[in-house]
This record gives structure tokens, C-alpha cells and sequence, in this order.
């Protein structure tokens, strides 16, 4: 189990748009080892590869704790819908705020194997697999926030 050092906003790692992955190697296989242990330590529901410095388009996700997605050179091939609600980024500690999303994303990945797979998701799944694949093309949540970004304390005193 390895922990790796999140990158936070400001730190231009997390602008950059990361490279596809073209096979699997026993480096890249303790990446996705480590992104999990350091996802779960933060207890996050998603980390993408440039959050811990590797500009790599490698994203794991667990909304529900227990059954986590490695997602590898992931492309969206469908949307619908829409959700507004608070979101927050291991890249920008302490703060909350407003987005809005699709509310049904469809997308094409590869898994640890770099074996292709599609994956649905709904709601908070939908709104985290939208949140990390845009960490792979440089962009984080916050430039699109509705309203402005809320520190954590303030949510949780309301
Ligand atoms: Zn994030």
C-alpha cells in the first residue's frame, strides 16, 4: 500500500492534458494500485491519474466504497439528462460548491488489462465519471461552479 501526494489547485500538473495509455506496465500497475490506497485514504470517490502527478489518462472511481472502476483512456459516448448538486475535488481541499451535470453518462474504457468495457452510470456515479475525465484534459470543477465556491464548514453548519 502506497499513498501518493495529492496535487491541489495551483500546482500546473493538474492543467495539462494527459497521454493515452498504450500498454500495461508493472509501473502503471502500481499506479492504479497506489491512485486506489490514496483514493480510499482521502476518502474520496474518484482520482484521476494528474491529480497525483502522473499525466496519465488513468481514473479510479468507488461511489459506493466498495466496488471500484479503473477507467483507462475513458471517452464518453453518450449523455442525457441533467443534476445540479454540491460537488467537491481532492485537488481543492476544504471547498464545496454548484455544478451541474449529465444525469446518465456512457462511456468506453479499458480496464487494468487494457480489455475494453462500457460502463453506465446515473446520478453520482454519472457526476463523478464527468468530474474525473475532465481532470485528464487540464479542467477542474471549479471553473464551473454556479454561484461561488463555499468552504465545507459552511455546508455542514446549514
Ligand atoms: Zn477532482
Amino acid at each position: 500500500m502506497a499513498i501518493r501526494n495529492i496535487r491541489e489547485i495551483g500546482d500546473e500538473v493538474l492543467t495539462k492534458t494527459c497521454k493515452e495509455v498504450k500498454e500495461m506496465t508493472p509501473r502503471t500497475r502500481q499506479l492504479i494500485d497506489d491512485m486506489l490506497d490514496t483514493m480510499y485514504e482521502a476518502n474520496g470517490v474518484g482520482l484521476a491519474a494528474c491529480q497525483v502527478g502522473i499525466l496519465k489518462r488513468i481514473v479510479v472511481i468507488d461511489v459506493t466504497g466498495e466496488d471500484p472502476y479503473v477507467l483507462i483512456n475513458p471517452r464518453i459516448l453518450e449523455t442525457d439528462g441533467e443534476q445540479t448538486g454540491s460537488e467537491a475535488c481532492l485537488s481543492v481541499p476544504g471547498k464545496t460548491g454548484v455544478v451541474t451535470r449529465p444525469n446518465y453518462v456512457k462511456i468506453k474504457a479499458f480496464d487494468a488489462e487494457l480489455r475494453p468495457f462500457e460502463l453506465e452510470g446515473t446520478e453520482l456515479l454519472a457526476r463523478a465519471i464527468c468530474h474525473e475525465l475532465e481532470h485528464l484534459d487540464g479542467h477542474l470543477y471549479v471553473e464551473r461552479v454556479e454561484g461561488e465556491l463555499l468552504e465545507m464548514e459552511d455546508m455542514e453548519e446549514e
